[in-house]
């Protein structure tokens, strides 16, 4: 096996695909935490695109990782082995037919929500807070302020690690919290049914929501939104007791609590933010901190929430 750093591997792609692919670029532009080491990323111009580097990388034997903005991840300080297949532009179409919108993996799920609201379709318009793309979305099943995506979802366009594609109806997407069981796959487009809507109310609603999270969270500092899930509590859990991981680590007293440039959010708990030049390894560290201080305090385990990256492209702990 060889991995996605082996320059004839990246030049043999290169030469095979329209997109550019990029050796050395650093994970840390690709991730809304700005921390990672380096890593072979290509970036695809076309769906077919997609195809061939699967196809390069699965027969050279190199792992791969599909990446959207980087927003629910941690990548490790030593950067990826693992060929990293960036969606973005030339991926990011949003075409409709009726009520039913396709969206390309790699257009950005805010703007997803604000081009559809203000066509007058609502359903995914609440995803103006979820700053990552589409395909991100469908493959975390991502939401908030009641939506999800699986709420919309009639099917998934995926392609699988030899290069052929196939359509996924929604039902066989394996869609539960915050997760889908899409497999080994790379998501290329969804398409959703929308209901019609009158925009200006659809723009009303979207502009407090981002107002809401804009003012509650550290929304546009280094961060990777909620870092934990929040805990499953026993049905006996005592009213006015802590429920949420962020109610958890503020009544730990842990708000501001930091190891090197990584901080527990004043603002929101369950965020951590890059102060500037935070690693991995910091981030690690402060969770298993925060995690070993709320079991000693409540009995409650928190589990990750962020997707921590391994070198070979796996997830998992490092
Ligand atoms: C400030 C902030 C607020 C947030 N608020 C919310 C929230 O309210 N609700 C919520 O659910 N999430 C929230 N998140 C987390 C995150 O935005 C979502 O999980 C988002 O859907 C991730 O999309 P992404 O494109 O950034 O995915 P990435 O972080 O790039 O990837 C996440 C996972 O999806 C996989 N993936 C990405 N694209 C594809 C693709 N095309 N094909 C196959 N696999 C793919 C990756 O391999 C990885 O396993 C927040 C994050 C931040 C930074």
């Amino acid at each position: 096996m060889t991995n996605a750093r082996d320059t004839a591997f990246a030049a043999a792609l290169r030469a095979a695909i329209r997109g550019e692919v990029r050796e050395d670029e650093s994970l840390a532009r690709h991730s809304t935490y700005r921390i990672g080491g380096t890593a072979t990323v290509v970036l695809p111009g076309t769906a077919e695109d997609v195809a061939i580097a699967l196809q390069h990388a699965t027969a050279a034997g190199v792992p791969w990782f599909a990446l959207g903005l980087g927003s629910n991840l941690l990548f490790p300080d030593a950067g990826l082995e693992a060929l990293v297949i960036r969606m973005g532009k030339g991926l990011d179409q949003a075409t409709q037919a009726g009520d039913r919108w396709t969206l390309g993996a790699g257009l950005p799920a805010p703007l997803a929500a604000r081009r559809t609201a203000a066509a007058g379709y609502g359903g995914i318009h609440k995803m103006v807070g979820v700053p990552g793309t589409v395909g991100g979305g469908i493959v975390m099943n991502a939401g908030c302020h009641g939506a999800e995506w699986r709420d919309t979802v009639v099917s998934v366009l995926v392609v699988a690690p030899d290069g052929t594609d196939r359509v996924v109806p929604a039902a066989e997407a394996g869609f539960s919290y915050r997760r889908s069981a899409l497999g080994q796959v790379v998501v290329l487009e969804t398409t959703v049914a929308l209901h019609e809507a009158d925009p200006k109310l659809l723009e009303e609603e979207t502009e407090a929501l981002y107002r809401w999270r804009r003012d509650g969270t550290p929304f546009n500092q280094p961060c990777c939104g909620s870092v934990f899930q929040n805990p499953v509590l026993p049905a006996d859990w005592p009213e006015g007791d802590p429920r949420t991981s962020g109610q958890f680590i503020e009544a730990t007293g842990l708000k501001g609590l930091r190891e090197g440039a990584i901080e527990v959010s004043p603002m929101h708990a369950n965020y951590f933010v890059n102060t500037g030049g935070g690693t991995a390894t910091e981030v690690t560290t402060l969770m298993s901190t925060v995690q070993s201080r709320v079991a000693a305090r409540w009995g409650v385990a928190l589990v990750p929430e962020v997707k921590l990256i391994r070198p070979d492209g796996t997830v998992g702990t490092p």
